[in-house]
């Protein structure tokens, strides 16, 4: 049964996990290394459940459950011991995973599950990182998480039935649709979404059209909910070109990350974020 859930990392991805976890009743505490992040956290998601009340998605004792059951910390050896479920939501980067994996391998109880929320990282690969591999999936979340429904559930090679049924779980409690996927580099949303991105890129540098023209255009012609290149600017560009480094070393060239893109990463201009990247977010209208 589980009760006590454990977030690592609290950017977008964690904080947004932590939301869902700690509505759905999940006592959850959110650790990450910067107390900044964390405070920042915090006021986003306060941000969040009021603009949710105000809507009238959230009624005002979901409201007090949630904050009830969120907690942060950055201790992370002191978080898992208590926990029953983990899931790890800090940078793309496969070092930091695996000496998160190995901190909380060392401190967490045996029958803990572990999980990532990495968008394109082998499960096989981050569950040699523990010493229960059986007891590893990745659950993909998608952003933002309080809003989009899905969670893709990956098994490495040894993750048990058990394990996948206990994900499974846990998403559909934090309001979640699940699909079940094999291993393969990028699942199946990261490696259509990098595609796509990419290709957006490319065309804004080709001079195509206008960034918010090849926006409108798929938004309108294909009828995607968002335009590729204001979904980079809130997935985050260093996250996309990450993701689109790491699929191009494992399927090749068609992945091979758009000069364009790696120049907005260079100068800072990731997104949201930062305030900037394809579209100017610095005068704080949305
Ligand atoms: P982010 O950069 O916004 O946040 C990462 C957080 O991890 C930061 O707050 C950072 O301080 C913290 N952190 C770094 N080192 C840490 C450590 N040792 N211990 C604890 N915390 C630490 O990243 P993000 O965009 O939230 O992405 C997190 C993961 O989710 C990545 O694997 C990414 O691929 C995946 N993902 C991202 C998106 C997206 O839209 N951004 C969507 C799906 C999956």
């Amino acid at each position: 049964m589980i009760n006590h859930v454990t977030v690592v990392g609290a950017g977008v991805m964690g904080r947004g996990i932590a939301y869902v976890s700690a509505l759905a009743g999940f006592k959850t505490i959110l650790v990450d290394i910067s107390e900044t992040q964390l405070q920042d956290a915090v006021d986003t998601t306060k941000k969040t459940a009021e603009k949710g009340v105000v809507r009238g998605k959230l009624t005002e004792e979901k409201k007090e459950v949630l904050f009830g059951n969120l907690h942060t910390s950055t201790d992370l050896a002191a978080a898992v011991k208590e926990t029953d479920f983990i899931i790890e939501a800090v940078p793309e980067k496969r070092s930091l995973k695996q000496s998160i994996m190995q901190e909380a391998e060392a401190h967490a109880r045996d029958g803990v599950i572990f999980t990532s929320n990495t968008s394109t990282i082998s499960p096989t690969e981050l569950g040699s990182y523990t010493n229960r591999p059986e007891k590893f999936a990745v659950m993909h979340f998608f952003n933002p998480v309080h809003i989009m429904k899905l969670v893709e559930i990956v098994r490495g090679l040894e993750t048990s039935d058990e394990t996948v049924e206990v994900v499974r779980q846990v998403a559909e409690k934090m309001g979640k649709e699940t699909v079940e996927v094999n291993e393969f580099p990028g699942f199946v949303t990261s490696r259509i979404s990098a595609l796509v991105g990419n290709e957006a890129f490319h065309m804004l540098q080709e001079g195509v059209a206008s960034a918010e023209d090849i926006d409108k255009a798929i938004k309108l012609g294909l009828n995607f909910p968002m335009g590729p290149l204001e979904l980079g600017d809130l997935v985050g560009l260093d996250a996309r070109l990450n993701n689109l480094r790491y699929l191009h070393e494992k399927l090749g060239d068609k992945f091979r990350p758009a000069p364009l893109l790696e120049q907005y990463v260079m100068a800072g201009r990731i997104g949201r974020k930062s305030g900037k990247g394809v579209y100017d977010y610095s005068t704080g209208e949305e």
